[in-house]
């Protein structure tokens, strides 16, 4: 079992970050780089320490403590999605939190490694305590007429969505960009991976900027922010949304943490030629 230790924490402003993971998901070269070639479809898979034909996007859950609150930055996928997934709750036990003391969660989007976790087998809240922060946009994409639409292979995602969202009703406060979470997190609107994302900013010393999915790889999304990634549902708006995101970073020196990035997930950007670079914190094993 996991040890504390294990895990990537730091203290940003008034924060005590712990990185968690709830495991990791096997894509191709494909989804990491729907434009790119075959040549470099296989140099970012090779970069980010895969095989011939995938490599693992891990799946990073800032735990944020500060002051009387508890916050997870969504809550992964349960059993619900791929096998190698579920093991937030796992690890926030291995560091001594139990699911009833978390007392905030922010979904940044209902894609299934991001909300899937909300319930137990029995249909009870893994998170019996929290209050939930789910963008409005998002809310309204996946419970209107758009969503049921979509393509049949994207159903189960819709209804997946609509079950984890009914399911917080009571405990959900709507937010928009520039809405506070708590003193000293603020929403910062960053659509296209899907049409509601949010992604958050911490007060700090620079700012911290927990991107999600505006950002999914720590290759791809920098060095060719031009790029949509595979899972990207309006791909133009989401290159657009990512370059005001880098800019935003690099002009302000931020440090970002990234979901699906090479675990923990941690580190600054720095503006190239051609695009931008990432300078992560040491990468670490993935607790587990
Ligand atoms: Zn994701």
């Amino acid at each position: 079992m996991a040890q504390p230790s294990d895990f990537h924490s730091f203290r940003h402003g008034q924060f005590d970050i712990t990185v968690l993971s709830d495991g990791d998901i096997s894509l191709g070269g494909e989804m990491f780089a729907p434009e790119g070639n075959a040549e470099e479809r296989a140099e970012i898979l090779r970069r980010l320490g895969g095989d011939g034909g995938t490599a693992n996007a891990q799946s990073n859950i800032p735990l944020i403590v500060t002051g009387h609150e508890v916050i997870l930055v969504d809550v992964g996928a349960g059993n619900r999605f791929q096998p190698s997934e579920g093991k937030l709750e796992g690890n926030l036990r291995a560091v001594g939190v139990d699911p009833g003391d978390i007392t905030t969660i922010v979904i940044s989007h209902a894609h299934p490694d991001h909300i899937w976790g909300m319930l137990r087998d029995d249909g009870s809240l893994r998170f019996p305590n929290a209050r939930c922060f789910v963008g409005w946009e998002e809310w309204n994409f996946w419970n209107g007429e758009a969503a049921g639409a979509l393509p049949e292979g994207m159903q189960p995602f819709v209804q997946g969505a609509r079950r984890d969202l009914m399911a917080i009703t009571e405990r959900m406060t709507l937010v928009a960009d520039g809405d506070e979470i708590v003193p000293g997190i603020k929403v910062l609107a960053t659509p296209g991976h899907t049409p509601g994302h949010i992604s958050l900013v911490l007060e700090g010393e620079v700012p911290l900027i927990v991107t999600v999915d505006a950002t999914a790889s720590e290759i791809v999304s920098f060095e060719h922010p031009d790029w949509s990634f595979g899972f990207d549902m309006q791909p133009d708006l989401a290159v657009r949304t990512r370059h005001a995101l880098l800019e935003r970073a690099a002009a302000e020196n931020a440090k970002l943490l990234g979901f699906h990035w090479t675990y923990p997930g941690v580190g600054r950007i720095e503006k190239t030629a051609e695009g931008y670079r990432f300078h992560g914190v040491a990468t670490a094993k993935v607790p587990s």
